[in-house]
């Protein structure tokens, strides 16, 4: 079943374009996949690394590929992230996060045209969405980015969660996006 589940993620990502293969298995991934950035033009990369791949559970390479374009529109061509697969509890807490599995990425900084680089530690404004207006007002360009960006990935429904400053103090500096595992992973 999970086999099964794992092909059909691989032959989805590979006919998005996007160069990956299985493996290797790291932390507690059940469908561990590495995939070459760029996917579908857009860039994923971790400051400070010259590594252009990212391991990670194929259900969340999957919701990454499938969002590519939409970023691209919006005009995001590097995405930096920090923390992909690694095994770990939730702070201050004994469950396990998700990031134990793959499941999850930590992403710090937006790249656009011309150099131009948002945060989320110094861009995002807090408190700008609103019930019936997911981005709200943001008074910048970055947070307005920052904040639409959160809001088409919410809207996507291809992530269980995403989790930004306003959630709490130890997402002030990053933006967390998790996708269910793969069999609970409705095509779309
Ligand atoms: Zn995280």
């Amino acid at each position: 079943m999970l086999l099964a589940a794992l092909a059909t993620c691989l032959l989805e990502l590979q006919s998005l374009g996007v160069e990956v293969r299985a493996g290797p298995r790291r932390g507690l991934t059940v469908a561990p996949v590495t995939i070459s950035s760029p996917v579908r033009g857009v860039r994923f990369e971790r400051p400070g690394s010259a590594e252009a791949t990212l391991t990670v559970d194929c259900a969340l390479a999957l919701a990454l590929a499938r969002s590519a374009d939409r970023l691209r529109e919006l005009g995001v061509e590097v995405v930096e992230w920090v923390s992909a697969t690694s095994v770990r509890n939730i702070r201050r807490t004994h469950r396990l996060s998700r990031h134990s599995f793959g499941l999850a990425l930590d992403v710090v900084a937006l790249r656009g045209p011309g150099g131009l680089r948002y945060t989320v530690a110094g861009d995002f404004e807090r408190g700008t969405g609103l019930p019936d207006d997911c981005v709200g007002a943001p008074e910048t360009s970055g947070g307005r980015l920052l904040r639409t960006v959160i809001c088409t990935l919410e809207s996507s429904g291809r992530f269980r969660r995403i989790l930004d400053p306003d959630f709490d103090g130890d997402h002030w500096d990053h933006l967390h996006l998790e996708v269910p595992p793969m069999a609970r992973h409705a095509a779309r």
